[in-house]
């Protein structure tokens, strides 16, 4: 099971609706408000009206709906859970093996791994490998090691284990009592291929100290939602999480999630409740790093059918990985890049980015 849904747009069922003020991003600057272009095929009955503001500029966008198999959405996606209530067994189809992520741009060994089996969400390594890559760049140190993240061998996706058995065969025994869904370190979803678990491998003394996130290492808890990963287990939300605190254990969940968890301090298990407060026409509006631009909202699907009906900006990065993530309630969590819709119909913007906040619809 690929748990990382892409929206096909070629067998969706898209429609498109005429130029719809969606009240998606509002400014807290009275910037002079965009006109909307008008539409020849406009659709009064799927426009929305914008949301009452005098003091804050909307930008529209055209909106398409896009038809979502309701089977195909159900606990997927970067904030998919794994705990002790949920379970998850995907196949590992799509994992890639962490071993060409060890090295940096210049070919430089920067991180290890207990073994070159870890694999994981091709995705996950890719900013990992950033991520450690900065690390490195920052603090001359290349003693991160990468203890846990999924196994495959031989096609079939295994729990973390550090102490991997020679035998395979034994290998797959293992895996099949671990039914409880926990891996060695006592932490769920590395199946997933979506968390890694870190320890320290000192070369030049030949020794394994643990992990902590101490010292020079603070770096990454400070930094790591900008790539990303965010510490899963803290210490402060174990009762939410249901996990004792794990200084080591990292999941990835997207940078435009990890932002949302690591500026609202928020455990996975809480941004579902989270986010079910937004909606496409009140969508929460983020702003990263990079000057990127995403609306999040919260779709609820129809039960009364096999599919749902998704509203989404037209243009925006709709075929990406991560846009659409899904509860096993039946809810659904869109996460899309409007960041070229805005420079595109309101070109005005760029020369006044500076001077641009983008807030928090509640
Ligand atoms: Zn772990």
């Amino acid at each position: 099971m690929n748990f990382l849904k892409n929206i096909n747009w070629t067998n969706s069922l898209c429609r498109r609706a005429g130029l719809v003020l969606a009240g998606a991003l509002l400014f807290i600057l009275a910037l002079t408000t965009h006109a909307p272009k008008s539409s020849a095929d406009k659709d009064d009955s799927s426009s929305k009206k914008p949301a009452e503001s005098s003091s804050q500029q909307q930008i529209s966008f055209d909106t398409v709906y896009v038809k979502l198999n309701n089977d195909e959405f159900n606990n997927t996606g970067l904030i998919a859970l794994d705990n002790k209530d949920m379970h998850i067994a995907p196949d590992g189809a799509d994992f890639v093996s962490i071993y060409s992520y060890l090295f940096n741009a210049k070919g430089d060994m920067i991180m290890t791994t207990g073994s070159t089996n870890i694999c994981g969400i091709k995705e996950m390594f890719e900013q990992l490998n950033l991520m450690i890559s900065d690390f490195s760049a920052q603090t001359g140190l290349k003693t991160i090691m990468v203890r846990n993240a999924a196994y495959r061998v031989d096609d079939k996706v295994y729990k973390s284990q550090f102490d991997i058995p020679d035998d395979k065969s034994k290998q797959g025994d293992t895996a099949k009592t671990e039914d409880d869904g926990k891996s060695s370190d006592g932490c769920y979803e590395h199946l997933l291929g979506l968390a890694v678990d870190f320890q320290l491998y000192e070369a030049d003394k030949g020794t394994y100290p643990d992990y902590t996130g101490e010292g020079q290492y603070a770096w990454i808890n400070e930094n790591c939602y900008k790539y990303g990963f965010v510490l899963r287990y803290p210490a402060d939300k174990t009762d939410i999480t249901g996990v004792e605190a794990k200084k080591n254990h990292y999941r990835y969940v997207g940078k435009q999630y990890a932002q949302i968890m690591h500026e609202n301090n928020l455990a996975l298990e809480e941004v579902y409740a989270f986010l079910q407060k937004y909606t496409f026409e009140k969508p929460l509006t983020v702003q990263s790093e990079s000057g990127s631009q995403y609306i999040f909202y919260y779709v609820k699907k129809d039960k009364d059918n096999t599919s749902t009906t998704v509203p989404m900006p037209q243009g925006s990065d709709g075929g990406k990985t991560g846009t659409v993530s899904a509860d096993a309630q039946g809810g659904l969590y869109m996460c899309c890049d409007i960041s070229q819709l805005t420079s595109q119909q309101a070109p005005q913007q760029e020369s006044q980015t500076s001077q641009t906040q983008v807030q928090k619809t509640e």
